[in-house]
């Protein structure tokens, strides 16, 4: 679990604007969950031989609840469409989130115990249209980034049937190499075999090399929404590699499946930026009624890792270096006045000599540093250096918010989110 600190918090903030503004356009909400549910939540959607479920959940008992704290977003989100029966009020609801995940497990580069997933999850379309355009929102947010590569990999689980049909096939074909595989494969093996084609044991992806694809046991409604995903992924021009090993960790998929990694980064086994998927059972199996879905989430972490750095902070545009008692005063009410014109200020209140002040007003790259002496309270002006054009002047003190709002009136990068901002 990581401590994030202002300079880094910065890039976290841009980050998860961009997501938002980017959902936005696409019209998803912002929802939010609480970070704890019932721990059944996740056991029963998640699935009980997941990674997530068996080993990696933060799980405790109050009150003679089971809770845990959230290891994703989707089936808490699903939770909160049944509970508020969203379904009864819009026929398609397009929800995003953002926030942090806890798993216990190993941690690694791109890999903690708490992280932050960005998601959206679409509830009432049965796809296979928005299962493409889902895919056109992360492609189009990862470019907007500045994500240099990365690749889109998709397959399909079918439906339950066809699921069930791929798991005696596989089976078959993994009951010879069973010895091979990991423990944890060997021990999950009649319960789960579609796990061992997701484990990163080279033990079980060695023996997975030749097992047999899901998408040649599809049925004809299940290859149609396929054919009709592929289809619309083409329309739009996004490239996608077909990858029929492609299973995930998470028991709730059905038909359309994605992963999106990484191409060139330094993160290894933690290439894969975002994953997701339809799940069409699952609200129904939370007690609500038949409504498809399918979302995703990805990792800011992991994000962050590949795209570029952002230009420094920018300095406050007025740094106050007060030289006296007198002064004091004034520059506290000055410091204010300049903030209710959306300055940024940083006064001095340290009572220092002028020297050490303007090392700071340097040192924070400040636009103009404003100093205010005796001699500038007799004459009812202040001394305005321009630490950017090396010019120097007096105002009257009368009026000088105003003026010097006006002067540093440019627009700081970093802080333009906040509308109104100089
Ligand atoms: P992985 O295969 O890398 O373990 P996963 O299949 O467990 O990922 P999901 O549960 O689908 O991942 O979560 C989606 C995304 O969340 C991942 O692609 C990754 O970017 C991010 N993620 C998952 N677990 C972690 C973690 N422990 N630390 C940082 N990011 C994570
Ligand atoms: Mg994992």
């Amino acid at each position: 679990m990581n401590d994030i600190l202002p300079e880094q918090v910065r890039r976290w903030h841009q980050l998860e604007a961009d997501f938002r503004l980017h959902a936005e356009l696409y019209g998803y909400a912002e929802v939010r969950t609480p970070l704890l549910e019932h721990t059944s939540l996740f056991s029963r959607q998640m699935g009980e031989t997941t990674d997530v479920v068996e080993k990696e959940m933060y799980s405790f008992e109050r009150h003679g609840e089971q809770l845990t704290v959230r290891p994703e977003g989707t089936a808490s989100a699903a939770r909160a469409y049944v509970e508020h029966s969203v379904h009864a009020k819009e026929p398609i609801t397009r929800w995003y989130y953002l926030g942090p995940m806890f798993r216990g497990e190993r941690p690694a580069k791109g890999r903690y115990r708490q992280f932050y997933q960005a998601g959206c999850e679409v509830l009432g379309d049965a796809g296979p249209v928005c299962d493409a355009e889902m895919l056109d929102l992360i492609a189009g947010f990862l470019r907007r980034i500045g994500v240099p590569d990365f690749t889109i990999h998709v397959n399909s689980l079918g439906s339950a049937g066809t699921r069930g049909r791929y798991r005696d096939k596989l089976l078959e074909y993994f009951t010879p190499l069973r010895d091979r595989l990991s423990e944890d494969s060997q021990r999950r093996f009649e319960r789960n075999p579609l796990r061992i084609l997701d484990s990163k044991d080279p033990r079980d992806q060695e023996a997975a090399k030749g097992a047999p694809s899901i998408l040649d046991l599809l049925d004809d409604d299940d290859l149609a929404h396929w054919k009709g995903f592929l289809h619309a992924l083409d329309v739009l021009g996004l490239p996608y590699v077909v990858d029929p090993g492609l299973v995930r960790g998470l028991d709730y998929y059905t038909r359309t499946l994605f992963e999106v990694k990484a191409v060139g980064s330094d993160l290894g086994a933690q290439s894969t930026l975002l994953g997701g998927g339809r799940y069409d059972t699952m609200i129904e199996s939370l007690g609500g009624p038949k409504v498809p879905a399918i979302g995703f989430a990805m990792g800011l972490e992991r994000l962050l890792t590949v795209i570029p750095e952002p230009p420094p902070r920018r300095g406050p545009g007025c740094f106050i270096a007060p030289i006296g008692a007198a002064a004091a005063d004034r520059a506290l009410l000055l410091a204010r006045e300049l903030r209710s014109f959306g300055v940024r200020v940083e006064l001095d209140g340290r009572g220092v000599k002028l020297k050490p002040m303007l090392r700071r007003a340097d040192a924070l790259g400040a636009r103009l540093c404003i100093i205010l002496g005796d001699g500038e309270i007799e004459r009812g002006v202040v001394t305005v250096k321009d630490l950017v054009g090396h010019a120097q002047d007096e105002i009257p003190f009368e009026g000088a918010a105003r003026v010097l709002a006006d002067r540093v009136s440019e627009p700081s990068p970093d802080i333009s989110h906040a509308r109104g901002l100089r």
